[in-house]
């Protein structure tokens, strides 16, 4: 059993600083020194979880191996660190209420009034303990989402100053994050936001133990004097995060600043083993100098948010530099492709990727970019939706079933190949009740994602209500397109290919939730290899 030392990150000036990727980096860091570490993020928003939020509101919905679905920082905290996160790791209000409201229905509070303080810090507190009472982590890092003053993150800072109270000075530390900006009219860095948001915790009891700077510039030893007189703390405490050209380089530019340093430091604990971040440098040395260049092609309807497909977009990188490719990834809306423009939307493409999603906006389009790929033998690789779109279009211009859709674009259709779940029948809650997490999938020897994983049985993770129809698997086999992958204990179709094409695979699940800088997928790894490959055989036949 460990004793669990804690690290909580607050964040001021304003939001969208970077608190999950410093988070992140110093968790790289201080588990490259021998530590074993997680990091949790607390949300302040009422939902329970983000999984009924749309993306444009809140970005990608992340989901772990035993099904939560969470906030993107999470898919961060994987990909940095190399291990899963679970349930206990993203906490919001919704959560956080809903439990104190059931105790109360359940009478757990022998009559007393149910309040803010202590019922609801309470279980905050009992909330960011679970994971370093389970003695599995020598360090637990909670960043606190919002930023502070928000109303909404109140009850949170003040679980942190009772918690800082309760461990002890030793046992737990405040790490701010905020912003120096730069006035280019003035030609200086101000320290004024940096000083408002700190007198602002310290007003909710909390004094920060070390600040992070976010800026654009260098922060010079006299502007982080400034910053220490003001904000109680000692200039070695003052750390700069300089802009970054990747968010790779960040762990990094935290060891040169010393970030880990100072943080054990205050935490007591040693330092006998320094960080070499050996295999996280090869990564970016391939990253920074790659030998080719790739244009794959994003077909999705979130695509203004750039962050709808984050993991998406990080697994490209993960597998570019496996690849030593540079992946140009193309963000396509898929409601501004038609029959007509479909060619010249995609025909620069060396790759297509059709993304997840719901509902009925831009279907025709992905059906579009999914016929473009199979006719042209385009490297295609469809994700959830996009595999239900590769079977839908099988399905209408190859087994010539017109009207074949999924149930959830028109419920109706007399050839569903896509359809609702048996036990998803009867669900009429939206939230959470979608086919989540890690579930295992055998792949048919001798097929292309057989040789791909090499492995027979693999576990991947899901988001979905929807399921190909096995009705119809017989016929679409007949005509080419093969279920090579299948869950073992329900025979529900998992994979899709199309042998007679270069490389043609649908997913039902979510291969991107499990890259790692470490831990490229190897679909997606394969994917980028295939466009290469394309590009270089297109270029030879011209
Ligand atoms: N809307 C589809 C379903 O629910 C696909 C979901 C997704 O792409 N994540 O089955």
């Amino acid at each position: 059993m460990k004793d669990t030392k804690y690290v909580f990150v607050t964040g001021g000036v304003t939001s969208s600083l970077g608190k999950g990727i410093i988070a992140a980096s110093l968790a790289k860091l201080l588990q490259e020194r021998g530590y074993s570490v997680t990091i949790q993020k607390l949300d302040p928003y009422i939902n329970i979880d983000p999984g009924t939020l749309n993306p444009y509101e809140h970005g990608e919905c992340y989901v772990t191996d035993d099904g939560a679905e969470t906030d993107l920082d999470l898919g961060h905290y994987e990909r940095f660190l190399n291990i899963p996160t679970s349930q206990v790791n993203n906490v919001t209000t919704g959560k956080i209420y809903q439990s104190v409201i059931d105790k109360e229905r359940k009478g757990e509070f022998l009559g007393k009034t149910v309040q803010v303080i202590p019922h609801i810090t309470d279980e905050i507190k009992h909330r960011i303990q679970i994971l370093g009472n389970t003695g599995e982590f020598d360090i637990v890092i909670t960043e606190i989402g919002g930023t502070v003053g928000d109303i909404e993150s109140l009850p949170y800072v003040e679980s942190v100053r009772q918690l800082l109270w309760e461990l002890g000075h030793e046992n737990a530390i405040v790490i701010h994050l905020t912003l120096v900006p730069y006035l280019a009219a003035a030609g200086e860095l101000k320290t004024k936001p940096t000083q408002h948001s700190v007198k602002m915790l310290m007003q909710s009891g909390v004094s920060p133990d070390v600040l992070v700077c976010r800026t654009e510039h260098e922060i010079s030893d006299s502007i982080k004097e400034k910053l220490a007189l003001f904000c109680n703390v000692k200039k070695e405490d003052v750390i700069q995060s300089i802009d970054a050209e990747t968010i790779y380089d960040v762990p990094n530019f935290m060891l040169e600043e010393g970030l880990d340093s100072v943080v054990l430091k205050k935490l007591q604990l040693p330092q006998d083993k320094q960080p070499e971040l050996k295999a996280w440098n090869q990564f970016l040395s391939k990253f920074k100098n790659p030998k080719n260049t790739v244009e794959i092609g994003l077909i999705g309807k979130y695509v203004e948010l750039k962050d709808a497909y984050k993991s998406i977009s990080e697994s490209f990188i993960h597998s570019g530099a496996e690849n030593e490719v540079k992946v140009n990834i193309n963000f396509i809306h898929s409601e501004e492709i038609t029959i007509e423009n479909v060619k010249d939307k995609l025909s620069h493409l060396n790759g297509i990727l059709v993304a997840p999603g719901f509902g009925e906006r831009g279907i025709e389009g992905k059906i579009e970019a999914v016929k473009y790929a199979r006719e042209n033998n385009i490297p295609f690789l469809g994700i959830c939706l996009g595999m239900q779109m590769a079977v839908i279009e099988f399905a209408r211009n190859v087994l010539g079933l017109k009207n074949a859709n999924s149930t959830e674009m028109d419920a109706t259709t007399t050839n569903p190949v896509i359809d609702l779940m048996e036990e998803q029948k009867s669900i009429t809650n939206y939230g959470g009740t979608m086919r989540l997490g890690a579930w295992d999938c055998e792949l048919t020897e001798g097929s292309k994602i057989k040789n791909i994983y090499k492995h027979s049985l693999i576990s991947e993770r899901h988001r979905h209500r929807y399921e190909f129809n096995n009705l119809y698997l017989a016929q679409i086999e007949k005509a080419g397109m093969i279920a090579t992958g299948k869950n073992p204990d329900t025979n529900l179709v998992e994979v899709i290919e199309i042998p007679n094409h270069r490389w043609f695979i649908g997913v039902q699940y979510h291969p991107e939730y499990k890259s790692t800088v470490l831990n490229p997928h190897p679909l997606f790894v394969d994917f980028v290899k295939a466009t290469l490959e394309h590009k270089l055989n297109n270029r030879e036949n011209k």
